[in-house]
């Protein structure tokens, strides 16, 4: 059974369930067969021992439940490994993927129903990872009696409350459904101390969109947490710490005073200097997962091992405390008060004093866990088990002398146990309290009263000492449990402290600086920004730093600038500006002043959706216009190449009427880059849109990438240079540079057939005009021209232009092009030409 968990921990991670029999009584006093029983149930979010966890990352069980009352959906989610429990309404169950990616939960609850459609939803995220779903208890749902009681007996509160608001019963049922789920796993839900909502207040939620496309907890394609931003900025050294950053960089900050907090500690902190930051550092290092280990406290199931870990991490914390009360700085109160806290490790450590081993082993020795004088009759029995032989010596010498008798010898006899063996020849030295027991053919052999009680107290010792380690080891971990509230704000305190120190390590080490926070009606500046994942990947040196500029009156920017040249890198780099900065974090720079945005918002590469049947350029659509309804003008958009999941026509189109929503109605912080050129127009135009590109060299007939942002618009996209660096064959290479004439050509002619024709069926219609009897009605462009003349002409007029095209040298593209040109100026010229859809 040692090696079980070894097994289980396997199961668990495939998604399947463990239930785990023992025996329930004991085997000495049962009769007949022991009695057996399923006395722990796990299942992937139903674990509490650490090895089955991950240790940088929470352990949700997520349930949705639609309120009968109001039709509203609310959700749930909780990890018993750190009694963490959330709930909150949703605003549509539409949008349940944006809270799997969220919170990644491992399983799914809902009622028995609703089932089948929720897994179909959540289909897209579990064919990336293992969910286990399962069913809510429906009598608990309805149960309003039970909901009260329970609510009453974890949270000290008959309602639903959170944030001292109380809640319908309806949204208390989900809870109270929740929560008997666990108890119907024989998990401890006493850890659950207070319901949080879903979302923090003052912190906005980044979306699935953004946490994808700035590849936030992992890479876009592969999803690898290796490669993404968490990985890289993540330098904290405890789970809990770990946990705390992952939780804030999908929840930045709305306002500026808890960044200012935040960004003043991590200063504080840095002028303890880079000494005094990597000494806290190594007392971080060995820090144990008190979080979750205080858990298993509450669920009595803590190992004396683990219990050692906790101590040895409580020390840790007292010496952190020590040497930052040391410091000469000033911190502020924000910081002060985590320093203080962990000051409460003093009180629970003192439990621990004289108490476990310093390398406490396994229960069931009797010997192991605790030290000697803790307690004076655990001690006199392991004294006994261990030291027993030595009494039984003590009682020989006894008897030696009394008797005289000084060949007696104390045996250990399969049946008799104990006995006393005394030879022929000493018979008549027997004294009477010897109780014959057995004769032999040189000797006899004897019991006494106090031999018989020695022997007893002998076998027994050991079982006894077994037995009372256990009663001290169940009262012990009984009063720990009081000291949760300790245990958890020393947790939490090392949590922010641990991410703080993070902080603090990304400017020792990689250069970050501290940002101003300015208004939103200020320069957004970012001197020397890096985009930290692409520079650990190119290398320091190679990447290359942008200045970045951004006025808040034109603060939506065209990019232009070849493939491979650097858009969607300082575009992200600069939403990641956004999430580092209002997490509290400094920024990757030289030089930064940044506004406090209200929401971050990306439309970036292609993406398809199959499994819920949307295409890529669905997606695409769907994606940006979650980003037109919702952002403000304090929001960051970052928009790449939106557009071209579709035809060029149509993308443009699109493009285009985004850009001027959002220029002229949005107003938010734009990042928009493109390869359509057409849209540079279109923003020469604007007043609010500042035209930049990304640098590139064109010398000695190639192409080299400078990967600087510049202002201006780029001429060209350098396709065929790109996929000449990329290694398309020179003959594709060859014939795409004839595809390419050949389209511009094509281009120059129909322009001069556009505005030919424009032109001459300007004059038709003049002339028309003119001879009509009508001059109002004649006109080509009002819709009431006498028809049957002008598109006779027209259509003579089209032909003889049509005749000019050369298909040979007409893409395909090109042709459909052409085509609805000259549909539009045919249908312009007459609703019964020859391009009309009804005539052919
Ligand atoms: P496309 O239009 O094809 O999407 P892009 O212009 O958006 O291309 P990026 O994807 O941003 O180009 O960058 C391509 C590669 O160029 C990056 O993966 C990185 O290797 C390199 N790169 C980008 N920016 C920099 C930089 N500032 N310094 C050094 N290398 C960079």
């Amino acid at each position: 059974h040692h090696s079980a968990p070894t097994y289980w921990m396997k199961l668990l991670k495939l998604g399947f369930k463990v239930a785990i029999a023992d025996q329930v009584e004991d085997a000495a006093l049962a009769k007949g067969l022991v009695k057996r029983d399923i006395i722990k149930m796990m299942s992937p979010g139903c674990i509490d021992e650490l090895e089955g966890l991950s240790s940088d990352a929470p352990n949700y069980v997520m349930a949705v439940h639609e309120i009968p009352e109001t039709k509203r959906w609310c959700m749930a989610v909780a990890d018993v490994s750190t009694g963490e429990l959330r709930f909150g309404l949703i605003k549509s169950i539409d949008r349940l993927s944006e809270y799997l990616e969220l919170f990644e939960p491992k399983e799914i609850l809902c009622r028995k129903f609703f089932l089948e459609t929720l897994k179909k939803r959540c289909a897209q995220y579990t064919n990336r990872k293992p969910v286990l779903f399962g069913t809510l208890p429906e009598g608990a749902l309805q149960d309003l009696e039970g909901q009260k009681q329970l609510f009453r007996d974890i949270f000290g509160f008959d309602k639903l409350e959170i944030d001292n608001t109380n809640l319908d019963s309806g949204s208390g049922s989900l809870i109270y459904a929740l929560i008997k789920h666990f108890i119907s796993m024989h998990a401890s839900v006493k850890q659950f101390l207070k319901i949080k909502p879903l979302k923090e207040k003052d912190t906005f939620v980044l979306n699935d969109t953004a946490i994808r496309d700035l590849e936030v907890f992992e890479t876009a394609h592969q999803r690898k947490v290796e490669g993404s931003l968490y990985r890289q900025i993540n330098q904290t050294l405890t789970p809990m710490g770990a946990r705390k950053l992952r939780w804030n960089l999908a929840h930045p900050f709305l306002l500026t005073d808890p960044i200012k907090d935040r960004h003043n500690a991590v200063s504080e902190l840095l002028a303890c200097g880079e000494k005094q930051i990597s000494k806290i550092r190594n007392l971080l290092k060995g820090f144990s997962d008190i979080e979750r280990l205080s858990t298993r406290i509450i669920g009595k199931n803590i190992r004396p091992q683990e219990l050692g870990r906790i101590r040895d991490s409580l020390s840790r914390a007292l010496e952190i405390n020590q040497t930052l009360q040391a410091e000469d700085v000033k911190f502020s109160k924000l910081l002060c008060s985590f320093i203080n806290d962990l000051g409460q490790a003093r009180g629970v450590l003192n439990k621990f004093e004289n108490a476990i081993q310093e390398s406490p082993g396994q229960l069931g020795e009797g010997h192991l866990v605790f030290k000697q004088g803790f307690d004076a009759a655990l001690d006199e029995l392991v004294d006994f088990s261990i030291h027993g032989h030595q009494q039984v010596e003590n009682y020989l010498e006894k008897l030696k002398s009394e008797t005289g008798i000084h060949s007696l010898k104390i045996k250990f006899h399969k049946t008799f146990g104990l006995v006393i063996e005394v030879t022929k020849s000493n018979l008549s030295k027997v004294p009477d309290f010897f109780v014959r027991r057995q004769t032999m053919v040189n000797c006899e052999r004897f019991v006494t009263e106090e031999l018989r009680e020695i022997d007893e107290h002998l076998v027994s010792a050991k079982e006894k000492a077994i037995q009372k380690e256990m009663e001290l080891y169940q009262s012990f971990v009984d009063d720990l449990s009081i000291h949760q509230n300790d245990l958890k704000s020393v947790s939490y305190s090392i949590a922010y402290i641990d991410m703080i120190q993070s902080f603090c390590w990304l400017s020792l080490k990689f250069d970050y600086c501290k940002p101003l926070l300015v208004g939103h009606d200020s320069l957004l500046t970012l001197e020397g920004s890096r985009h930290p994942v692409v520079e650990f990947f190119v290398g320091r040196h190679d990447f290359v730093p942008n200045d970045i500029k951004i006025d808040p009156n034109t603060k939506q920017i065209l990019i232009t600038g070849p493939n491979m040249a650097g858009k969607s890198t300082v575009m992200r780099q600069i939403a990641i500006g956004l999430i580092l900065n209002q997490i509290g974090c400094f920024v990757p720079a030289i030089h930064a002043e940044l506004p406090v945005f209200d929401g971050l918002y990306t439309r970036v590469g292609a993406s398809d959706d199959l499994s819920r049947g949307l295409s890529t350029f669905m997606v695409e659509m769907t994606e940006s216009a979650y980003i037109l309804r919702n952002a403000t003008s304090r929001s960051l958009v970052i928009l790449d190449e939106v557009g071209r999941g579709t035809s060029t026509e149509d993308g443009l189109a699109i493009a285009t009427a985004i850009l001027e929503y959002i220029s002229k109605s949005l107003n938010c912080w734009t990042m928009f880059a493109t390869h359509y050129h057409e849209l540079i127009d279109f923003a020469k135009n604007s007043s609010h849109i500042k035209l930049m590109k990304t640098e590139v060299l064109d010398k000695d007939g190639g192409i080299s990438f400078t990967h600087r942002l510049v202002p201006g618009a780029s001429g060209s996209s350098f396709g065929l240079e790109v996929a000449q660096l990329a290694g398309i064959p020179k003959g594709i290479l060859d014939r795409a540079k004839y595809f390419l004439n050949a389209q511009r050509e094509s281009d120059a002619s129909l322009k001069q057939i556009s505005d030919d024709s424009i032109s001459d069926v300007k004059q038709e219609s003049d002339s028309l005009a003119a001879s009509s009897q009508s001059s109002q009605e004649a006109s080509l462009f009002d819709g009431h021209h006498s028809e049957n003349l002008v598109s006779d002409v027209s259509l003579l007029k089209l032909k003889d232009r049509l005749e000019k095209i050369s298909i040979n040298k007409t893409t395909p593209m090109r042709a459909l092009s052409i085509l609805n040109d000259l549909k539009v100026l045919a249908c312009s010229a007459s609703s019964k030409s020859l391009f009309d859809d009804r005539q052919n």
